[in-house]
């Protein structure tokens, strides 16, 4: 099936008399007719028994999302931090390290030098644009995985994933990528080699600005066997003697994700928010042409302004990674774009007040346009140095391209920028 038609039918297929609807199931638990039943899960978790770490209507979503990215799995999160948390801590222990390029999302830089730096685990930044051997010389015999982000929020880089997996094969560890602003309906990036995907539910996939989620998808196609990764070929005494890549083959890292992690943290999303969650995705591939079409027009007139300094817009002829945008977001490269407006700090505080329609909000890839000052909200914990390497410069603006007519958000920004 195509995207359109795996947004709607993905996940749920209704028997005879059965609702058309994907039903909420409200319940924290599952009855059985035996106490051997329930033992046994405790074995073997072939069937939901509690909603800390599974839930019918979240496995729903959970399938539609694996299937939309073309993996063998995929497990619901609370937030995508708790999703870009989760999947390191399946992979490193204290003492471990990993790779991450500089050009990701505020909170991750933050997540991975200052929080997962107190639990042990060593974060390697690296500039995405390094060539192959400086990139090797990153990588220590402890190294666990590679981590990079599809389309970069909010410097809107495009990442070669190909480099990066080739690169993370070759040391014989995952890549994990974060595909949020791309969705899967732009970009695929197991097509290209990687091996773990996550994403932040609240941006596109929501669609509508109405919960936080995230999710983790499984490829299914990293060999754990190296050695490198004990957990994943020895019992797990916590599980009684469960061996994931034994007892689950390709679907062993996801499995040992839920059945260690979620059972441990217990950060997974309700019936209720997947079922939002999943009214978003219902639509998303309708939505993400119109994103891309809208964000492209009003990229093209803010380029055309001389009050903007800097268009930052992949899709954009002259753009730095419109050559790399071709190969990997064809179809285009979704509806943020950033900007640079002349006069700093203080014009950009400016254009932003004076906008009408679009909203200054803490919020991106929302339904109806908003404006962010990263330097001074989602990157104000990161130190000028951070700034820079995370591609922010204090004067940039984060503009989301909503669904209005596109007449409309231009006519807004053009009577914005005419007062400064
Ligand atoms: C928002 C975002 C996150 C974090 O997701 P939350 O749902 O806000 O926790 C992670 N990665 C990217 C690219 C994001 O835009």
């Amino acid at each position: 099936m195509k995207d359109e038609t795996k947004c709607l039918h993905s996940g749920y297929t209704p028997k005879s008399g059965e609702p058309s609807v994907m039903p909420i199931v409200q319940s924290t638990t599952y009855r059985f007719d035996t106490t051997k039943e329930i033992g046994d899960l405790f074995n073997m978790p072939t069937a939901h028994m509690y909603s800390r770490f599974s839930n019918p209507t979240v496995e729903v979503v959970e399938k539609k999302i694996a299937d939309l990215e073309g993996g063998v799995g995929a497990m619901c999160t609370s937030s995508g931090q708790a999703a870009t948390l989760l999947s390191i801590l399946n992979l490193c222990n204290s003492g471990d390290s990993f790779i991450s390029t500089s050009t990701i999302y505020g909170g991750s830089v933050n997540l991975f030098a200052v929080t997962l730096k107190k639990l042990g685990i060593e974060c390697i930044f690296v500039d995405a644009e390094d060539d192959e051997e400086t990139l090797d010389k990153a990588f220590k015999s402890n190294t666990k995985a590679v981590f990079g982000e599809t389309l970069a929020n909010p410097a809107l880089a495009v990442l070669d994933i190909e480099k990066f997996a080739k690169i993370a094969h070759k040391h014989h560890v995952p890549f994990i990528v974060d595909n949020t602003f791309a969705t899967p309906v732009l970009c695929k990036p197991f097509e290209y080699g990687a091996d773990i995907i996550v994403h932040s539910t609240s941006k596109y996939m929501d669609g509508h600005a109405l919960q936080c989620g995230g999710v983790i998808v499984d490829s299914g196609n990293f060999d754990w066997s190296s050695g490198d990764f004990p957990e994943f070929v020895q019992p797990d005494d916590s599980y009684h003697g469960v061996v994931y890549t034994r007892d689950f083959g390709k679907a062993a890292y996801i499995v040992k994700a839920r059945m260690q992690l979620m059972r441990d943290f217990g950060a997974y999303p309700s019936a209720n928010s997947a079922f939002l969650l999943n009214l978003g995705l219902e639509t998303l591939a309708v939505r993400m042409k119109q994103y891309c079409e809208n964000g492209l027009a009003v990229a093209k007139f803010l380029a055309s302004s001389d009050k903007i300094e800097e268009v930052h817009y992949a899709a954009l002829e002259g753009d730095r990674y419109h050559e790399r945008a071709k190969k990997y977001l064809p179809k285009g490269t979704c509806g943020v774009i950033s900007i640079v407006i002349k006069g700093g700090s203080a014009n950009a505080v400016k254009f932003m007040d004076a906008l009408k329609l679009a909203s200054n909000e803490v919020h991106v890839a929302d339904i109806r346009t908003c404006v962010l000052h990263p330097a001074s909200a989602t990157h104000r914990q990161l130190t000028d140095e951070q700034l820079v390497a995370a591609g922010v410069n204090p004067g940039m603006i984060r503009v989301s391209v909503g669904l209005e007519n596109v007449d409309d958000i231009i006519e807004d920004l053009k009577q914005s920028l005419d007062q400064i």
